[in-house]
């Protein structure tokens, strides 16, 4: 059944809200002590809600578009009354006093958040491995990382703890683990869902957006969850379409008739084999599909890593300012983990007068040009599509150097820096474990996106 489908049996009390949440807490009770992706979960709040819901319905009220599906939501994003940690040390007893723009929009549509999803410590990590709380388990690939930073979110879809997680995404923590648990993950436009409430990780990148495991997951989340806060000024003024209709517009043989998609060389050559394989079948798919496929080429892949990890470190040590162990929490230096230290030492050298010129104003230099190539290559294609990550997961507690960590991020880390719309789907599996086919097209060309990968999940 798809999430789609589900909310309407729910809707026609074909099964209640409470049969909903009752199941998913079952499946959270007994695999979460192997996953270790929720850190926190309120039942009798998530079930006084469903009740709430299913009365209604049962009385012919209105409900909302989202009534009775449960949400599962990343630790670094402000949720009313539950720890908000962001799987850090720092703020193990920090509790969120407010709910986050798109909570309010998740709950004002009848939607259940049943708990808090672990994640990389600050969202600072591609493997979910730096948490606080300790390593998330891949239910896809057991005894490997899921991926981060969002990997309590992809390992939470993937084991079916609940029908949608709400992640974040700044270098590729939505669309990394989605890759790894094979499960699907969106990264909107930047500024296309408010980032108000949402602990920075590095704020001209991050971006908050859906996991699922079906297409109508995804929508029905950006449905709610899109659109102009005017709390939060980087948000756009944007009349976004309705993605749901998008996805169920899929129709015929060739449903991408006159979609243009274009493969890129360098993509390709920073890839291992075994997956490029995979992404050669799923690009055929697309083919077959309707779509025009071409290649092209992109100059930049070698600075789009110093360059995004530059930015990062900066804006980083920046955002963890206000840690400082007054206002709430531990001061951050003295109890976080390798990689937290690295960031804000670095970002701190980096601010520093005599350094900016040397080093943050190239990185702004570079991303321009990254921006601008980038750009200029959608110009004649709808999408570009690829691998989301360029290896397989590691197992878990294998000892990878930082650089080598860093390398998982290299395909990702382009949407952010140009701040168009990324999302990751299955394409196939490579000894079991899940590949991910990356799209990307440009700002507000979110809905191709959604387009081609509703026409594949069909196909
Ligand atoms: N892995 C990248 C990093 O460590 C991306 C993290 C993210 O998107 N939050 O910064």
């Amino acid at each position: 059944m798809t999430v789609l489908e589900k909310l309407n049996s729910i809707k026609n009390q074909e099964i209640t809200a409470k049969e909903n949440v009752e199941n998913y807490i079952k499946v959270i009770e007994e695999k979460n002590d192997d996953i270790n992706s929720f850190l926190e979960i309120n039942k009798e709040e998530a079930l006084a809600k469903a009740e709430d819901i299913d009365a209604r319905i049962k009385a012919g009220e209105e409900v909302g578009a989202l009534a009775g599906l449960v949400f599962g939501i990343k630790a670094n994003i402000n949720v009313e009354d539950f720890i908000i940690s962001a799987a850090s040390k720092t703020l193990e007893d920090y509790i969120g006093s407010y709910d986050a723009t798109v909570i309010k929009r998740i709950k004002a549509e009848d939607g259940i958040i049943i708990g808090i999803n672990n994640m990389d410590e600050f969202a600072a990590g591609s493997s979910c491995e730096t948490s606080y709380y300790g390593p998330v388990n891949n239910p896809a690939a057991p005894g490997r990382i899921p991926g981060g930073s969002s990997g309590g979110s992809a390992a939470a879809v993937a084991a079916e703890m609940c029908d949608i997680a709400i992640g974040s995404d700044t270098g590729g923590s939505i669309r990394n683990p989605s890759s790894h648990c094979g499960v699907l993950g969106f990264k909107p436009t930047y500024g296309a869902v408010s980032r108000q409430g949402l602990l920075d990780l590095s704020m001209s990148l991050d971006q908050i957006g859906p996991m699922a495991n079906d297409i109508t997951g995804i929508t029905l989340a950006l449905d709610t969850i899109v659109g102009y806060d005017r709390t939060e000024c980087t948000t756009l003024k944007w009349e976004a379409p309705n993605f749901t209709e998008v996805a169920l517009s899929i129709e015929g043989e060739k449903p991408l008739e006159g979609m243009k998609i274009a493969t890129v060389k360098e993509f390709r050559e920073v890839t291992d084999d075994t997956i490029n394989e995979k992404i050669d079948e799923a690009i055929a798919k697309l083919e077959a599909l309707g779509a025009e496929v071409v290649e092209l080429e992109f100059g930049y892949i070698d600075i789009c890593l110093p360059t995004y990890y530059l930015i990062n470190y900066v804006e980083f040590f920046s955002a963890t300012r206000k840690y400082d162990g007054r206002k709430y929490g531990s001061r951050i230096e003295e109890v976080c983990g390798d990689e937290v230290l690295r960031r804000i030492k670095m970002g701190s050298y980096i601010s520093q007068k005599e350094f900016s010129g040397k080093y943050y104003q190239k990185a702004l230099e570079s991303r321009s040009l990254i921006r601008q190539e980038i750009n200029k290559m959608l110009e004649g294609v709808d999408l570009i599509v690829g691998p989301t990550v360029p290896k397989l997961p590691h197992e878990i507690g294998a000892e990878l150097d930082t650089m080598e960590m860093y390398a998982y991020d290299v395909l990702t880390v382009i949407a952010n820096l140009a701040g168009i719309p990324a999302a990751s789907i299955k394409a196939g599996e490579v000894d079991g474990i899940p590949v991910g086919l990356q799209l990307q097209a440009k700002p507000q060309d979110d809905a191709k996106i959604i387009k081609a990968m509703a026409a594949f999940e069909k196909a």
